[in-house]
């Protein structure tokens, strides 16, 4: 395995977003807040940089990155789009190690710089941004430059790979990955992996050739794997131990039963749980949390999707990753604080120094 330390210069960067001009935010809107001055997050209260009113009051131009969600759910509805209230702040920072800052959601479009410091504020010290194409995986690299903050993770999403590799574009897209994989606040490849409950069997050739690259760019530079793995749990793992798998492996967005967590706590592979853990109908994840190794425990959004009980359905922000390390504290009748350190701990294992204070 070699490592690379090497970080992409500004002329590298810039050249491959001037290919992608119109979908990316400039570096000065990266790390720019609405407020003059820092808002208190009041307990209960939606956090100022989420409440339409404040935020809209504060300055007109507000939002960037690549894509919004749909206002409606998958039964066609209109969603509720109110931001949830802010938690108590967690007696012990952690980090949300899988978030999509650049999928805008809900009826605010918070810049990266509010989002942080109001997870910041509530006990979300540091996180890994995630891309899922080439416009998101550059977001994610420009974002980790612009704020300490943040991690990068790069990838094309496994439901990506068919679709680039039907238009012919798998490969260049692939290059891009692995020149954007050498720069050094990229600390993991993904979310990369297997979806055979969105994308369908036409679908499964592209997907495998796309993941055992990832896999080999990840081993290439010395990165962390972030898997998105959905309803794919075995050929996840045959594929994983086919190409030899990175020292880092994390499951982002666990959704095993104890089978997958067994294989997990044996090959020392991270599981991350994310807002799904909470939901009542996640037997097997929550099983799968109590047998996990302590130092395999990690903890995520996937903001803006999969919002954690009891706002289920609402838009998702790291902030609420709160919520989420709460209910696994409860569920494992584990103490709030030594959870958080031990999570903070393993998420400094898995992607190195974010190089602020305490992370
Ligand atoms: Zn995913
Ligand atoms: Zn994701």
């Amino acid at each position: 395995m070699c490592t690379s330390h090497h970080t992409m210069t500004a002329e590298d960067l810039a050249e491959l977003a001037a290919r992608f001009a119109g979908t990316l935010p400039s570096q000065n809107e990266l790390t720019a807040s609405i407020f003059e001055t820092p808002l208190p997050v009041p307990e209960g209260q939606v956090p100022p940089a989420y409440e339409p009113e404040r935020y809209a009051l504060a300055g007109e131009e507000s939002g960037e990155g690549t894509r919004r969600r749909s206002e409606q759910g998958q039964d066609g509805r209109r969603r509720n789009l109110a931001f949830p209230p802010a938690p108590v702040p967690l007696p012990y920072a952690i980090v949300d190690n899988h978030t999509h800052m650049d999928l805008l959601d809900g009826e605010v479009a918070v810049t990266a710089r509010d989002a942080l410091d109001t997870g910041e504020a509530l006990g979300i010290g540091a996180i890994v941004q995630v891309g899922c194409d080439v416009p998101s995986s550059l977001y994610a690299v420009r974002v980790a430059h612009a704020d300490a903050r943040v991690l990068a993770a790069i990838a094309l999403h496994p439901n990506e790979a068919p679709k680039l590799e039907e238009a012919g574009q798998l490969d260049a897209a692939l290059n891009v990955i692995e020149k954007l994989a050498q720069d050094e606040r990229v600390r993991a490849i993904g979310e990369t992996g297997l979806d055979y409950f969105r994308t369908g069997e036409e679908g499964v050739e592209a997907q495998q050739r796309s993941f055992r690259e990832h896999i080999r760019i990840a081993k290439t530079y010395g990165k962390a794997l972030q898997i998105h793995d959905r309803d794919a749990h075995e050929d996840v793992v045959r594929i994983l131990k086919e190409e030899g798998a990175p020292e880092t492996v994390i499951f982002h967005c666990y959704s095993g039963d104890p089978d997958l967590a067994e294989i997990c706590n044996v090959e020392g592979w991270y599981m991350s749980f994310a807002g799904t853990v909470t939901f009542k109908n996640s037997q097997g994840i929550q099983e799968s949390l109590k047998l996990a190794r302590r130092d395999l425990i990690l903890a995520e959004t996937d903001a803006p999707f999969l919002t954690p009980h009891p706002f289920r359905g609402r838009p998702n922000a790291s902030y609420m990753t709160n919520y989420t390390v709460r209910f696994m504290a409860q569920y494992l009748d584990a103490d709030l604080e030594e959870l958080c350190r031990d999570i903070r701990a393993n998420s400094l294992d898995a992607y190195g120094s974010w190089g602020v204070e305490g992370f």
